[in-house]
């Protein structure tokens, strides 16, 4: 089998999150990968739903918790391209989802966009029992860069 890097599949989130902005919606996508290979793929869809919690990895969590169980989640991966926010990382936590791999951190994001929940994942898992893995940093110069075109019109 091949195996793809952790940048492979960022990459591919990124390209997804370029299509979440040319649908109307915000510059977020996830993908959840299980042995090395993208079984669902999700994007931010806030304006095209007019539902303020359709992020990316909402929308994710919500169709792969209808298709697989809580232990099938726990050997998936998650890539997202910016840091889940507190809303997000709690739904990824109740989901089961063990591994999440992110390109732009939540201080990224809050820097360029500059009105966010300024919340680290890791905050949010800090008290939990049993933790996801949480990865930041992968391609994260190209999620800034994404971030800083859309939110700065660069
Ligand atoms: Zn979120």
């Amino acid at each position: 089998m091949h195996t793809y890097s952790h940048e492979y599949f960022m990459d591919q989130a990124l390209q997804l999150a370029n299509e979440a902005v040319d649908d109307g919606n915000h510059p977020f996508a996830a993908l959840l990968v299980h042995n090395q290979e993208i079984i669902l793929e999700a994007k931010n869809s806030i304006h095209t739903s007019k539902d303020i919690t359709r992020h990316a990895e909402l929308n994710l969590v919500s169709k792969a918790s209808q298709l697989y169980t809580s232990t099938q989640l726990a050997e998936m991966i998650l890539y997202t391209t910016t840091e889940p926010c507190a809303m997000c990382s709690g739904a990824i936590y109740w989901s089961g989802i063990k591994t999440i791999i992110y390109a732009a951190s939540a201080t990224h994001l809050d820097q360029i966009a500059g009105k966010f929940l300024a919340c680290h994942s890791t905050q949010v898992f800090k008290n939990a029992l049993n933790p996801p893995i949480v990865i930041g940093g992968i391609l994260e110069h190209k999620a800034i860069l994404q971030h800083q075109k859309y939110w700065l019109n660069l």
